[in-house]
C-alpha cells in the first residue's frame, strides 16, 4: 500500500474540561475517500478541526505527507496541501462566484494539473452558469459547491468536507456525490464527515465509524455495509 497522506495516531481533544475525542487513530491514502460517520456530537466535526489546528488537541503523530503538522497554524497546514471545507462553508457572500474562486487560487503543486475556474465548472456545470453571482444570491448547496470549488483552485492533495450534504437540496446532493467521485478521479483524496448514511456509503471507500469520541468500527465500506446490526447500533440506519 502506498505511503498515507495523512497520518493520524492517538488523536485526543477536549473543549475546556470536557473531552471529546480519545485517541483516534485513522490514515487517508492518496486518491482514497474516507468517511468519519456517527450520530449527532459523536465527534466528527472536532475530529477534522483537531487535524486543521483549530481546536486544541494531543496526539501521539499528527502527519501529512510524512512531516508533523502538529502545532502548526491552520493557514500553513492548508499550504503544505491539506484543503479544509467547513460545516458552515465560508464563502465571500459579497463576492462573485468568479472573484471568490480567484481568492482560493494558490500555486500548482508538481505532478497534479492545477485547478483553474474553467475546469471547476465542469465538475459544477452549475457553477458556470452564476459565474457573475455574488455569494448572497446563492442557495445553501451552491453556496456549498462554491465553497469545495474555492478549496481546489488551492491544489490541495486531500481535501477535509464537514457534512457537505447537510441541509441541502437532494439534487444538489446527487451532484456533490458526483463532484467528489470527479476528485477522486483527478486524484484528490477526501476525508469526509457526514450523517448521511446513503451519500456517504455511495462515495467512499472506506469508513471509520465514530461514537462518543472513539473509532467503533475502521474498514471498507463493503464490510460496513454488510454488517447491519453494527449500522443499526452506532448509526441508527
Ligand atoms: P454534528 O454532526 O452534530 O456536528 P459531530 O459528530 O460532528 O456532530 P462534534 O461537533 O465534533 O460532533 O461534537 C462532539 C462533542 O463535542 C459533542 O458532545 C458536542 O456537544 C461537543 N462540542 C462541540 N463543539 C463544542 C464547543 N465549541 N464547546 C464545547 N463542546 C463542544
Amino acid at each position: 500500500m502506498s505511503a498515507p497522506l495523512l497520518e493520524v495516531r492517538n488523536l485526543s481533544a477536549a473543549y475546556g474540561r470536557a473531552r471529546v475525542l480519545f485517541g483516534l487513530s485513522f490514515e487517508l491514502h492518496p486518491g482514497e475517500v474516507m468517511a468519519l460517520v456517527g450520530r449527532n456530537g459523536a465527534g466528527k466535526t472536532t475530529t477534522l478541526k483537531a487535524i486543521m489546528g483549530l481546536v486544541p488537541a494531543s496526539a501521539e503523530r499528527l502527519a501529512f505527507k510524512g512531516r508533523s503538522i502538529v502545532g502548526l497554524p491552520t493557514y500553513r497546514i492548508a499550504r503544505l496541501g491539506l484543503g479544509y471545507v467547513p460545516e458552515d462553508r465560508r464563502i465571500f457572500t459579497d463576492l462573485t462566484v468568479e472573484e471568490n474562486l480567484e481568492v482560493g487560487r494558490r500555486e500548482a503543486r508538481a505532478g497534479l494539473s492545477p485547478w483553474t475556474p474553467e475546469r471547476l465548472f465542469r465538475l459544477f456545470p452549475n457553477l458556470a452558469e452564476m459565474q457573475g453571482r455574488r455569494g448572497n444570491q446563492m442557495s445553501g448547496g451552491e453556496q456549498q459547491m462554491l465553497s469545495i470549488a474555492r478549496t481546489l483552485m488551492g491544489n490541495p492533495e486531500a481535501i477535509l468536507l464537514d457534512e457537505p450534504s447537510e441541509g441541502i437540496a437532494p439534487v444538489i446532493v446527487q451532484m456533490m456525490a458526483e463532484a467528489v467521485r470527479a476528485m477522486k478521479a483527478e486524484g484528490v483524496a477526501v476525508l469526509l464527515s457526514e450523517q448521511n448514511w446513503a451519500f456517504a456509503a455511495g462515495i467512499s471507500d472506506r469508513a471509520c465509524v465514530i461514537e462518543r469520541g472513539e473509532i467503533r468500527f475502521q474498514g471498507s465500506m463493503q464490510a460496513l455495509m454488510a454488517d447491519a446490526a453494527l449500522r443499526a447500533e452506532t448509526l441508527g440506519v
